[in-house]
This record gives C-alpha cells, sequence and structure tokens, in this order.
C-alpha cells in the first residue's frame, strides 16, 4: 500500500486570513511526481500545546508528516520545541549548524540577533536539512516508525529544500510505486453537471478516480488511473464533449487561443470598453503572441469609439454604447483600421451604477468580426464590477477560439 503522507501547516497569519497556505500546493505537487498523495492536512496557529496535539495526530494517521513554517528564531516559531515534546525527545545545540548560520549572516553582512542561536538546535537523532536561501536549516528525522520532515514556512526557502532533500529521501525510503498518474482536461461552454454526467460514466467504464471543477466559466476534470485507462479516458472524454473540449493539463484560455492564433497565422485586434483593456492584457499574458495581435485600444468614450473605431454617430443615437450594433461596429471598426484579420469588442454595463430595465447591471455584448462576418453574443453576468469584466473577457476569448475552430 502506499504510504499515507499528511502536512501541517503551521502559522498563526494563515489562520487569520493574511497568508494563503500556497506551501500545501507545493507538497501535494511535488509528491504527485513521485507517486504519492496527501490524505490530511491542517493549518495550526502558533501554539505550542496544538502543534504537540497536532503532530501527535499526524503521526498516528500517517506514515509521512510534512510540516511547514515554525523554524524561524523568533518565539511564535515553536517546531522545534513541539517536535521535541511529541516525540519524547531532547533538542540538541549542533555547533556546525550553528557555525553555518554565523557564517551566512557574516556573508550578508546582517547583524545577528542573539535568539538566532536558537535555530542552531535541532531533535535529538534527526538530520539537519541545509536551506541556501534563509537562515533556518530544517531536518528530517524517523519517530516510531514514522518519518517526519521540518521545512520553512517561506516558499522560496520551503520548495528548494523539499525537492532537494525531503522528496529524495521519501523515495529512497518508501519507495513508492508511480502506477497512477493524473489527468486533467479543461471544457469551456458546458454547464459543470452535464461534464460531470459525461465524465463519470467514462471513468466507471475505465475503473479510475475524478475530481471536478468550475472556474471562471471552465470546468476542470482531474481523472486517477493507470495509464493504460487514462489513455481511453482522455479518447472517450474528447469524443463525449465535442467543441466544448478546449485542453488537456494545465492551460489557460489565453493560451489555447493565442496557441490556435498563431498555428492559422491569424492576426487579431482587440477593442474594448467595460473590460478596459483586460482582453488584451490577457493575450499579452501569453508568450509569442506579438507575432498575431496587432493592437488593443480601450475606447471608452462614445467620442472614443466614433474616432478611432468608426462607430456610427447614428448607431449611438439610436441604439446606445451597449448595443449589438455598436459591439459589431466596433469588432468591424477595430479589424478595418489596424488591418488585422479578425477584430473582437466588448461593451456593457460593469456596474454598480448605470443600469436600467432593458439594460442591467452585467450586460455586456462581445462581439467577433473574422472573415466577413461578425458574431454578437449578448450575456448578462451576475456579480460586482471586476467579476463581470472578468467574465466578459473570458466570453470574448472563447467567441475567438470558437470562431477558430469552425
Ligand atoms: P522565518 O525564519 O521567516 O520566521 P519560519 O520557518 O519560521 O520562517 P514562519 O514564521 O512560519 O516560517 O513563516 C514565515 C513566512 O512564510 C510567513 O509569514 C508566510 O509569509 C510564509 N509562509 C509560512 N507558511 C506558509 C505556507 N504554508 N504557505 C505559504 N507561505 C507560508
Ligand atoms: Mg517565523
Amino acid at each position: 500500500m502506499a504510504p499515507r503522507v499528511a502536512v501541517l501547516s503551521t502559522g498563526t497569519e494563515l489562520l487569520r486570513g493574511r497568508g494563503t497556505d500556497t506551501n500545501l500546493a507545493t507538497f501535494a505537487r511535488a509528491l504527485e511526481a513521485v507517486g504519492l498523495e496527501i490524505r490530511y492536512h491542517a493549518t495550526c496557529g502558533d501554539d505550542f500545546g496544538r502543534l504537540v496535539d497536532e503532530l501527535k495526530l499526524a503521526a498516528a494517521r500517517a506514515d509521512i508528516v510534512l510540516m511547514s513554517g515554525g523554524l524561524g528564531p523568533t518565539d511564535d516559531d515553536l517546531t522545534r520545541p513541539a517536535i521535541a515534546e511529541a516525540f519524547h525527545r531532547g533538542l540538541e545545540f549542533r555547533p556546525r549548524l550553528w557555525k553555518e548560520i554565523r557564517a551566512r549572516f557574516r556573508r550578508f553582512k546582517i547583524p545577528m540577533a542573539a535568539i538566532n542561536r536558537r535555530q542552531a538546535e535541532a531533535p535529538e537523532g534527526s538530520r539537519s536539512l541545509p536551506n541556501p536561501n534563509g537562515s533556518a536549516p530544517g531536518f528530517e528525522l524517523e519517530a516510531d516508525g514514522v518519518y517526519v520532515a521540518c521545512l520553512p514556512g517561506p516558499p522560496r526557502e520551503m520548495k528548494p529544500m523539499l525537492d532537494g532533500y525531503v522528496v529524495p529521501s521519501i523515495v529512497k525510503r518508501f519507495r513508492p510505486s508511480r502506477e497512477w498518474r493524473l489527468w486533467e482536461a479543461r471544457t469551456i461552454g458546458m454547464a459543470e453537471g452535464d461534464v460531470d454526467v459525461v465524465i463519470t460514466r467514462i471513468i466507471k467504464r475505465h475503473g479510475c478516480g475524478y475530481g471536478i471543477t468550475a472556474k471562471g466559466g471552465i470546468i476542470h476534470v482531474t481523472v486517477k488511473g493507470r495509464p493504460a485507462a487514462l489513455k481511453r479516458v482522455a479518447r472517450d472524454f474528447r469524443k463525449a464533449v465535442g467543441r466544448a473540449f478546449l485542453c488537456e493539463g494545465e492551460k489557460r484560455l489565453e493560451d489555447v487561443v493565442v496557441g490556435e492564433l498563431l498555428k492559422r497565422k491569424v492576426t487579431i485586434a482587440v477593442a474594448e470598453s467595460c473590460t478596459g483593456g483586460l482582453v488584451a492584457s490577457r493575450l499579452t499574458d501569453v508568450a509569442g503572441v506579438s507575432d498575431v495581435l496587432l493592437e488593443g485600444v480601450v475606447t471608452y468614450s462614445n467620442g472614443s469609439k466614433i474616432a478611432r473605431l468608426g462607430v456610427r454617430a447614428a448607431t449611438l443615437e439610436a441604439h446606445g454604447a451597449v448595443s449589438e450594433q455598436c459591439a459589431r461596429e466596433m469588432a468591424e471598426g477595430v479589424a478595418r483600421t489596424s488591418g488585422a484579420s479578425m477584430g473582437v469588442a466588448t461593451t456593457g454595463i460593469a456596474g454598480p451604477g448605470g443600469g436600467t430595465r432593458e439594460k442591467p447591471v452585467g450586460l455586456v455584448y462581445h462581439a467577433v468580426h473574422y472573415r466577413g462576418r461578425t458574431r454578437v453574443e449578448r450575456r448578462v453576468f451576475p456579480g460586482e464590477r471586476p467579476h463581470v469584466k472578468e467574465r466578459a473577457a473570458m466570453v470574448a476569448l472563447a467567441m475567438v477560439r470558437r470562431e477558430l475552430a469552425e
């Protein structure tokens, strides 16, 4: 059986919502690469008694306990004494560690507080793990048949220690078999429930496990299974969802869109009103986009829509700036004035003010002009201003993708 892994995060700031536990994801991904999964995770404040309790609980539930944080020199850094207490052993002062810590402070010419001496202490029987990116060394030990590793809290210190020492150590000790893998795919334009029906039918057929989440209109599916079964899952899933299939793996929508534009050598220009440049911004998050993105303009006022895009004053007068007609003329105008083969436009009411009965807050028109034809999509998004902008940009990118897929 695969060894069970427990992760313990410490830090009161994590419980106060002042910091996010990114170390958990770092642990999970590093372990996944060697075929291990976390069974249990807890976040504990900087409190000695609770830390000892959590350590004992984790050790009772798992074969591997990974802990991050609390290795600093201050009074709220309690990992060393908590480990000593939980696993019935003393702390010993290690002159060699002390020498290294002092040398580090000298090297960076930082004055050292007397309390830093604590960082040269380690639980008896533990092996110290070097920390090239910080002053706090980590350590690993074997306690009551459980492997325990303690790493620093700051992510840039924690990750190198995890990759460099802890994961290799776990692999050597436990020799986990890599019989399962994770396969990920994303869909767009399909309801989560519908994707769920599809994927559950498929994984039952091939004997795999799965997880599904929706993020910003995109459905993420993760399937766990043997490589041969995953191949069949991938084939069946792709077939079942058809056009809604966005990508395998962890690509973003903009990665897929820019990839398609590059593949087909289609140039693009964007005219944005309510999204304020978000569509162009997301496109420019992708390296290599300069080969296809000609320009992005934020035409916020009526005057700007007329002057830069050639939207007709009569259109604005008759239908308003937030209208199917205006979106259409914006997309056509930006393609024409930039010389791009594809023009994309957004215009809407991001709120919170400015809504009416016919044109409520959250109403956005999206237009894509391509190959002599312009498509417009009308959507009403719930939520606050940033959310409306984000969803509108997403829909615009999704329309570009659909246009290219056809
Ligand atoms: P230091 O020597 O900096 O005190 P430490 O090992 O004692 O390091 P903590 O004091 O627990 O670690 O945390 C230091 C900082 O590291 C926190 O303020 C936080 O920004 C970050 N950090 C701690 N734990 C996590 C975590 N689980 N995920 C992401 N960041 C974390
Ligand atoms: Mg600290």
